[in-house]
């Protein structure tokens, strides 16, 4: 069995450090990539140093998901050495056209978005800020150097032929990489030791928005039925005993989706005044990502019949059905 040996790298944003995970043989490839930017390229290449690499010795790089923290440094890479980026054709769009991609999702964020939840105009400037940035910094991987692989393909990683499975929630392009004579997984952002957010992203037609924390509960459910010894994440250590995990995980969503009923059955039917209530003692920025999680809970009280929507005045209003 060869075990990848994790390489931690810095972000700037609140999940902390990211993981690019490095095999070196039977060729020196990576999962994952890290940040965009001079800290983040600098803690990779002093990791590869000591391993005897440079980034120039690197043959590929796979990407697990079109999030910029696995995926920043993809463009140094082929511009370091010969490695090819490989990404699932799904997400390809994310490395080929960011700036594309990224307006997209400004536009979708600024009309449609973010007037529905009454994100305060403060927070809207933060979080369309944040985005822009983002697409202003982001650098696309040349087409001759992206190569693309579908779920279902089997992917050569450490001299043995992982599955690419498709997990959708935190991001609807997630793959994921299992092993199953060995029962290693390579999780990304699917499996956390904390519960990732399902990211609203810009759906298909622009409006109707696609509810994720149902779907990454399933996501789930289908990562708990895998045997598995060995999971690597895109955060943290690499660890064991995924379907304990996963049981605190989906405890803890069913508890803080039952205080999201209570809530709006107490009254509370703006998006923005459940948040201030369950992310009271959060900063205001940790209160965005908040409100991804909450949109979440209250897809699945949706799911469950138990909670509708409208529009109200042009916002979101949540109620009890039947209440
Ligand atoms: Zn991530």
């Amino acid at each position: 069995m060869n075990v990848p040996i994790r390489l931690e790298l810095p972000t700037e944003f609140e999940v902390g450090t990211v993981n690019a995970w490095l095999f070196r043989e039977p060729e020196p490839i990576l999962v994952d990539c890290g940040v965009p930017g001079a800290a983040s390229w600098q803690a990779l290449t002093a990791a590869l140093a000591a391993h005897n690499l440079t980034a120039a010795d690197l043959q590929r790089v796979v990407v697990t998901h079109p999030h910029v923290d696995h995926f920043g440094l993809a463009h140094c890479l082929t511009e370091a050495g010969p490695a090819q980026v490989w990404i699932a054709d799904l997400g390809a769009d994310w490395l080929l056209y960011p700036q594309k991609k990224w307006q997209e999702r400004i536009d979708y964020y600024r009309d449609v978005f973010l007037p529905q939840v009454g994100l305060p105009p403060e927070m809207q400037t933060l979080v369309l800020g944040f985005f822009q940035h983002m697409q202003a910094t982001s650098v696309p991987v040349a087409a001759e150097r992206l190569t693309t692989f579908r779920v279902g393909d089997e992917l050569p990683l450490g001299g043995l032929a992982w599955q690419v499975l498709h997990m959708p929630g935190h991001a609807s392009e997630m793959t994921c990489f299992y092993q199953p004579e060995t029962r290693q997984f390579f999780s990304a952002d699917m499996l956390l030791p904390r519960t990732p957010t399902p990211v609203v992203e810009r759906p298909s037609d622009g409006k109707t928005r696609t509810p994720s924390l149902p779907i990454y509960m399933e996501s789930l459910a289908r990562v708990e039925a895998l045997e598995i010894d060995e999971v690597y994440p895109g955060h943290g250590r690499a660890f064991s005993q995924h379907r304990e995990l996963i049981r605190r995980q989906r405890q803890r969503i069913h508890q803080r989706q039952e205080e999201a009923y209570q809530l709006v059955a107490q009254g509370h039917h703006h998006l923005m005044e459940i948040v201030n209530r369950m992310y009271a003692n959060r900063p205001l920025e940790a209160r965005f990502a908040g409100m991804w999680m909450l949109l979440g809970y209250l897809d699945l009280l949706q799911a469950e019949g138990r909670l509708d929507y409208t529009l109200k005045d042009g916002l979101l209003y949540y109620f009890v059905v039947g209440g």
